[in-house]
């Protein structure tokens, strides 16, 4: 049986998440569209529960909802849906170097519509500093773009403090809040942003489903859609309604809202033991802001290659970057852009817990890393 410490990467669904999914893929198959009979509008109904229950998490109106195919979708659609949509002078928009692919590879895609992408970089904890993000603000400025939290190194930014800085120069505030969410408790008054992507596998929910809250909805940000065709979500985009999964991340959404809470507690209950059982490997670094971090991720650096251990620990599901470019063996970028050198990148190795880890993981993870790291050192 293997160890599953990779819940940055996904999460399983909540056997409530699938229960509830259940009834939309056969019973109650109706297009929610269909509004002219009963079926169609009780699957309307369901997806406009969905909704409520999605907006319920952020604080939102559910009519500031629009339902997408994953967290990916929701930053296409947040940054190209806005500068497609935008005919002013305002033609930057401004993001950090350790942004998710789905925000830094919009770079080409921005500057074909006419937008530069701006990359900042980080501090070595993975931090963006405020007084960075000041010399580049300026009324050129649509958007800024920086994420809650970060999937590889768990670094939270100071996303009230941008948004406000955002706001001063009249730039829209973009977050990306997919790992955030899943973890930490957020509201999208307090924090004032305008636009804030998620997605379901993330939370404990089903895979190809996400979330973009707009503020405002349809009336709100001027936005163009990326899917052409029917009317859906406000003709904000296109395509019949993935009701199995957009039930799902409701129920997610409201699993998360009522039990968030505890999932936190375990969560740094179980760091603080993983933390406490490394403390005596030699050699040991950590990457990430140990103030102001995600409390189910732990990113280190160790003396060996991280391709070498995961080798040797294959009956615990680790990561030494991002999913996103798994067969890849490039180092990570994210390390790479916390001042980290290319061999140094090649030893990080990534350990994230969930609802579902238990303590004697944690404890049988540690003993077998220690044994493998002190067995075999580096000369
Ligand atoms: C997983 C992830 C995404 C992509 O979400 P998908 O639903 O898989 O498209 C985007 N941003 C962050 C921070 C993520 O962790």
């Amino acid at each position: 049986m293997t160890s599953y410490l990779d819940f940055s990467a996904s999460t399983p669904c909540d056997e409530r998440v699938v229960q509830a999914m259940l009834p939309f893929f056969t019973n109650h198959f109706a297009n929610p569209a269909s509004t002219l009979h009963l079926p169609g509008r009780q699957a309307k109904n369901a997806v406009e529960q969905a909704r409520e229950q999605v907006a319920e998490l952020l604080g939102a109106f559910s009519s500031e909802i629009i339902f997408t195919s994953g967290a990916s979708e929701s930053n296409n659609l947040a940054l190209l849906g806005v500068a497609r949509k935008h005919a002013g002078k305002r033609r930057k928009i401004l993001t950090t170097a350790i942004e998710h692919k789905a925000i830094l590879n919009l770079k080409d895609p921005l500057a074909r519509a006419g937008f530069e992408l701006v990359v900042l970089p980080v501090t070595p904890t993975g931090r963006l500093d405020l007084e960075v993000l000041t010399s580049h603000l300026n009324d050129e400025v649509l958007m800024v773009s920086v994420q809650a939290a970060n999937n590889e190194i768990g670094t939270l930014q100071d996303i009230p403090s941008i948004t406000e800085m955002a706001h001063q120069v009249g730039a829209y505030m973009h977050t990306d809040a997919t790992q955030y969410i899943g973890q930490l408790p957020l509201d999208v008054i307090d924090w004032d942003v305008d636009l804030l992507s998620l997605s379901g596998h993330k939370l404990y929910g089903p895979k190809g489903v996400g979330a973009l809250f707009v503020r405002g909805g349809a009336s709100g940000i001027p936005l163009e859609p990326l899917i052409y065709g029917g009317g859906q979500e406000w003709n904000l985009r296109a395509g019949t309604t993935n009701v199995p999964g957009v039930v799902g991340l409701g129920m997610a959404a409201r699993i998360m809202r009522e039990e968030g809470r505890a999932i936190q507690q375990h969560l740094l209950t179980l760091r603080a033991r993983l933390l406490d059982g490394l403390s005596d490997i030699p050699d040991l670094h950590f990457h990430g802001d140990p103030e102001h971090i995600l409390p189910g991720v732990v990113n280190m650096r160790l003396p060996q290659d991280s391709e070498i251990l995961m080798a040797h620990l294959q009956s615990y599901a680790l990561s030494n970057g991002s999913a996103c470019r798994t067969g890849a063996l490039e180092p990570s970028y994210v390390i790479q852009a916390l001042g980290c050198s290319v061999p140094e990148a090649y030893r990080a190795l990534r350990i994230s817990l969930g609802r579902t880890t238990s303590v004697k993981e944690v404890d049988l993870f540690v003993q077998d890393l220690k044994r493998e790291v002190l067995e075999n050192p580096v000369f």
